[in-house]
């Protein structure tokens, strides 16, 4: 009964086999796979995938890596996705300070331009923060009370999941938890109210340590629920359970299941 609150399914690494890897995600239980773009040409996949599969959801944006490619043709498009049912949220948006691939003012640009668009259309918003913890905090202190969202694959500290649960949003944890020397990152999931845990995957990357180097997909969110359960000290159906419900609140244009 586990939802996978970020995949990306409309990636290359699943044209051989999405038929499959959909089967296999339904066989452990998965209910709702959201699969989230990164470009306008992925947005329109991910869209796709969701018209075509009861089971997917989309949501659209366009990645900190395309910020450069963020512009009024863009938003426009991104209006026009967000008008569909099957479109949850606003993401995936942030700002990543690791790899630069658009320049660090050009993100931040593009990350406010796409948290306004949140906040015009009422939509939740999915944010990528990679080494750009303080940067990311401001932009989301700024709309205090606007908006919602998810710090996706978080990576920050107790102090910072804190903060975002204090802002209203809510932390997803990804296969990195269960990596051994993620030690940090499992002080600082332990600390959050169960109400704001979600889970995802955000295959193809980042498997969970049992398929460490290998292409993820949904169906491994399952050993990332049961490694946040024992965490948490309570059994990993009543964690998959919990997850999911955070995820129907959040994502409110899921509907009641
Ligand atoms: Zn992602």
């Amino acid at each position: 009964m586990a939802i996978d609150t970020h995949a990306h399914l409309e990636m290359e690494a699943f044209d051989q086999d999405r038929e499959a890897v959909l089967e296999r995600a339904a066989a452990a239980g998965l209910t709702v796979i959201i699969t989230v773009g990164t470009t306008i040409p992925d947005c329109e996949k991910a869209l796709a995938l969701a018209r075509r599969y009861p089971q997917v959801y989309a949501s659209v944006g366009v990645h900190p890596h395309e910020a450069k490619d963020i512009d009024a043709a863009s938003c426009e498009a991104l209006r026009r996705f967000a008008a569909e049912p099957k479109v949850v949220a606003l993401g995936e948006i942030g700002l990543d300070f690791f790899y630069n691939h658009s320049a660090r003012e050009v993100q931040l640009g593009g990350f406010a331009a796409q948290l306004d668009l949140a906040e015009e259309l009422d939509l939740p918003v999915i944010v990528h923060d990679r080494d750009a913890h303080a940067e990311t905090l401001a932009l989301l202190r700024e709309r205090r009370g606007r908006l919602q969202g998810v710090l996706h694959c978080f990576s920050g500290d107790t102090a910072m999941a804190a903060e975002c649960v204090a802002l209203g949003y809510y932390i997803s944890v990804a296969g990195p938890v269960t990596y051994p020397k993620a030690d940090q990152l499992r002080s600082a999931v332990r600390e959050v109210p169960l109400e704001r845990l979600l889970v995802e995957t955000d295959c193809p990357y980042l498997a969970p340590q049992s398929r460490r180097g290998k292409r993820n997909e949904p169906a491994y969110v399952i050993e990332t629920a049961r490694r946040l359960a024992e965490l948490r000290g309570m059994p990993a159906p009543e964690m998959e359970q919990i997850t999911a419900e955070n995820a129907r609140r959040l994502f409110a244009k899921m509907g009641p299941r």
